[in-house]
């Protein structure tokens, strides 16, 4: 097979970014984007910390509670407090539509694989020279039209790409071409490997080992006598060989709305009123996007615990009016009321209604 040279670009920051650029007074301001905090009691989590915010420690994923104590922390010691801003998702929808159209006219195939990341490949560039070139026009072109920046690694595949685009954010462009590949990772952390989670790593660690040049001693054999059925594909990961197919993007499959309650409950008429109306919404907005009807409704239930459940329906024909959905919905609630789905009687955090096989 011909070697590939296979593109990551993740923008910088991106949700922080955006509404830095369109709120210029937040300029060089610690801001984070994700739930309300609503004084310290809020619920949900960060979505982005810009670089400011993450001084503090905070990150994408970390309760927002948590995220505004740090703020505070940092007020007491006499630094800015933290900016916090609810998402607005359609606003980073039309941005990343922006930038992507920009990649997608320097390309052959991309794969989009989050609002703002997406692998492209650029072989038809003939070398690293040349794809490093068009590289650096995409980024120019990203920030001239959005004035907004984004990292781009380039690589033999999506694996290394990847890693690439995370070697000098913000606004970094890394190369590593094949030939550098191997001696390239051989000094990164083992985290640096996608699939190298916490539980690997502590394996690892327990064995004295904490770069990826130490964990290749092992044959592949051993490898799978350690992890399993991944460790055949660590042993080959560790070796910096993946995968450069790319997925042209998908049409929409599934569309879906999420509640997070401002306190855990297990009233039943008061979860069943928020599901009927996240139903009436959601079949709006499939009607919006054009879509006709549905096949598949999942019904997700978290627990106080965190635990995560999902029911879900499908039909052999397809379903368009809300009274079958509100139906079909409400069957698929019930049994988190009972002892088949919750034994426990715990208590329900948040709850999401999605349709599937969209027609
Ligand atoms: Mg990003």
């Amino acid at each position: 097979m011909d070697d590939r040279i296979i593109g990551h670009i993740d923008m910088d920051a991106f949700f922080a970014a955006v509404e830095e650029r369109d709120k210029p007074w937040l300029k060089g301001l610690p801001v984070v984007i994700g739930a309300d905090p609503k004084g310290g009691v809020g619920r949900g989590v960060v979505a982005t910390a810009n670089y400011a915010a993450r001084k503090y420690g905070i990150h994408s994923a970390l309760p927002i509670q948590k995220a505004w104590s740090y703020s505070e922390s940092a007020r007491k010691r006499g630094e800015r407090g933290v900016v916090f801003i609810t998402s607005r998702g359609r606003r980073y929808a039309e941005i990343s539509k922006e930038v992507f159209d920009i990649v997608s006219s320097y390309v052959d195939t991309m794969q989009i694989t989050s609002i703002d990341e997406a692998y492209f490949d650029i072989t038809n560039t003939g070398s690293y020279e040349e794809a490093k070139r068009v590289a650096r026009q995409i980024k120019k072109e990203i920030t001239q039209k959005t004035k907004l920046t984004g990292s781009i690694g380039i690589g033999p595949n999506k694996m290394i790409a990847k890693i690439a685009s995370d070697l000098q954010k913000p606004d970094g462009l890394t190369i590593i071409s094949a030939d550098e590949t191997y001696d390239l990772l051989a000094r990164l952390p083992l985290r640096t490997i996608p699939g190298i989670g916490p539980k690997v790593e502590e394996k690892f660690k327990r064995l004295g080992i904490a770069t990826v040049e130490g964990a290749r001693i092992f044959s592949w054999q051993e490898m799978q006598d350690m992890f399993g059925s991944h460790g055949f594909s660590l042993y080959q990961k560790l070796r910096g060989s993946g995968s450069v197919t790319l997925r042209e993007p998908q049409v929409r499959k599934s569309i879906g709305k999420h509640k997070t309650f401002p306190e855990d409950t297990i009233d039943l008429d008061l979860i069943h009123a928020v599901i009927e109306e996240m139903g009436k919404k959601i079949l709006a907005s499939l009607h919006k996007k054009r879509f006709t009807g549905f096949r598949t409704i999942v019904l997700t239930v978290r627990f106080g615990d965190f635990e995560t459940k999902s029911r879900s329906l499908t039909s052999s024909e397809p379903v368009h009016s809300l009274s079958i959905l509100q139906a079909r919905a409400l069957k698929l609630l019930l049994p988190f009321f009972e002892a088949t789905e919750n034994p426990k009687q715990k208590k329900i955090r948040m709850v999401g209604l999605r349709l599937e096989k969209l027609q």
